[in-house]
């Protein structure tokens, strides 16, 4: 990439290989002001700062320098800039959840790279290494995290002889982030620990991962050791993204404790990245909403106090808000599944099932199938567990058995523990989602076509105006029959089923 006879473009190289990003910053930006520098040495400059934009994070920015650099190499016929050029936009777009724009771009860059005449081998390698990479980021977008493993594997592998550490060190990362997802712990942190030891600069994310897997196999001793670390680390030069990362691994420790006080002090913590850092790392913000709602649950355990469930519901809101906002359509779903257990708590059955269904036309609209599935189980769960929530309600049963067979806790874990596997499932139409569009109150899907509109003003998309017929058959908002030739069935426990099935038969006879 970087063939330059030029002695500053040949040091900020190396500094970035290393993960000294902002020094490496320094030179380059400099370096593009001067005006007696040739126009490839330029081109240069301009490639290994949005290659730093990207490592920081900054994506929008980087589109930006990619664009203008995917020009200047185009006029000046240099097709090894531009294909650099076209892996920063792929990159780019596809880590902010923008695949149909990425995904074009990424195989305009494999064919190019079939063709690729590069002076060394290694140069080579670390070009294929990235393009592999950004090939598993967008597998592990649509879900194929044993693909996304493989493709890292492969990245990994050729980044191995690399001066360029961060090649390596993100491959390790990724790899161990995949195995914390699947639940495999022991190779989460064999990968975390593998990937401490690259020497590059910035290990506080890695720290971060690696408390995580500790954490989740409960060695909390082992886990504090590698936080102490972090501490060491933090005096020194700390970005913003570290300094974020470190408070988060603070909380995280301290929730483990057994005393409020040291409770307390994690929440306050969860609640200063939420209300006043939440731009600065999507996993983050989104990982310490759900721990308060863990921390929340665990008081409501302890206290009965019913209370609890109002202070819990705002942070939903912002959740649903965030995932929405962020289009990640898996955690908005999934977070009326958490709404619709917190519902249970308070024996609103009915509720509950509201949301659930609610979850269920997410998934469904939005293409998520896996998603689809766990939440009908969900449902099916439910169903079976009715009698046992009438028991819990007229023994008024403490929270903690509530919580319980809730199964809480188990889902607040899933969620928290998914991260880029699946951080955003993206359908692009849906992406231009605007407010003149008019949006399904179930679904939260834009309404085409067909449509139902109650007399309230509620609107159903066709999808979820034919689900609601054949359950409950009330509009949500003014409880209006939606279809009045049809009975009308509200949550009661008896005979409920039967009523189902006759309604479901009549709408498949209909169509
Ligand atoms: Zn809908
Ligand atoms: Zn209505």
């Amino acid at each position: 990439m970087f063939d330059s006879e030029l002695k500053e473009i040949i040091h900020a190289k190396e500094l970035t290989g290393e993960g000294k990003l902002s020094e490496a910053l320094k030179i380059v930006s400099a370096l593009e002001k001067r005006s007696d520098i040739s126009n490839h040495d330029l081109l240069l400059c301009k490639l290994l700062k949005g290659r730093i934009l990207c490592r920081t994070l900054q994506y929008l920015e980087a589109i930006n320098y990619a664009n203008h650099i995917l020009q200047e190499s185009q006029k000046q016929g240099d097709s090894i800039s531009y294909f650099d050029a076209l892996l920063i936009l792929a990159h780019s777009y596809i880590m902010k959840g923008n695949l149909s724009q990425g995904e074009p771009i990424l195989i305009q860059a494999e064919e190019l790279f079939e063709k690729l005449e590069v002076a060394s081998e290694i140069d080579l390698r670390e070009k294929q290494s990235y393009m592999v990479r950004i090939r598993a980021n967008l597998v592990a977008f649509k879900g194929e995290t044993r693909l996304y493993i493989k493709l890292n594997e492969r990245a990994l592998e050729l980044a191995k002889d690399s001066e360029d550490k961060f090649l390596k060190v993100v491959c390790l990362a990724n790899l161990s982030e995949a195995y914390l997802f699947l639940r495999e712990y022991d190779k989460a942190m064999d990968y975390a620990k593998r990937a401490i030891e690259v020497p590059y600069l910035r290990v506080i994310g890695r720290l971060c991962i690696l408390i995580e897997s500790l954490l989740c196999k409960n060695d909390i001793v082992n886990a504090k050791f590698y936080f102490q670390k972090m501490s060491d680390l933090r005096d020194k030069d700390i970005s913003e993204v570290d300094d974020i990362t470190y408070r988060y691994s603070k909380a995280l420790i301290l929730k483990t404790s057994l005393r409020a006080k040291d409770r307390v002090k994690a929440e306050e913590i969860f609640k200063y990245i939420i209300e006043e850092r939440e731009n600065v790392n999507f996993q983050i913000t989104m990982k310490s909403l759900l721990s308060i709602c863990g921390l929340l649950l665990i008081e409501l355990r302890f206290t009965n106090d019913i209370d609890i469930i109002s202070e819990i519901k705002p942070y939903i809101a912002k959740l649903l808000n965030f995932f929405e906002r962020q289009q990640s359509y898996w955690f908005f779903a999934e977070t009326y599944l958490l709404q619709a257990k917190l519902s249970l708590l308070t024996f609103n059955i009915k509720e509950a099932r509201r949301f659930l269904i609610q979850a269920q036309q997410i998934a469904e609209r939005f293409e998520i199938s896996q998603l689809a599935i766990i939440i009908s189980k969900e449902n099916e769960d439910l169903l079976k567990k009715l009698d046992s929530w009438e028991n819990l309600m007229e023994i008024e049963a403490p929270m903690a058995e509530r919580i319980e067979l809730a199964r809480l806790d188990e889902l607040i874990e899933t969620m928290t523990q998914k991260r880029i596997v699946i951080t955003s499932q993206v359908i692009e139409e849906r992406v231009t989602i605007t407010k003149e569009k008019k949006i399904c109150l179930v679904c939260k899907g834009e309404v085409l076509k067909f449509s139902y509109i109650c007399e309230c003003g509620a609107l159903y998309c066709d999808n979820c105006a034919r689900a609601l017929t054949n359950l409950e058959n009330v509009c949500w908002v003014c409880e209006i029959p939606i279809d009045p030739l049809k009975p009308v069935k509200l949550y009661t426990k008896d005979g409920e089923e039967n009523i189902i099935e006759n309604t479901k038969r009549k709408k498949k006879g209909s169509k």
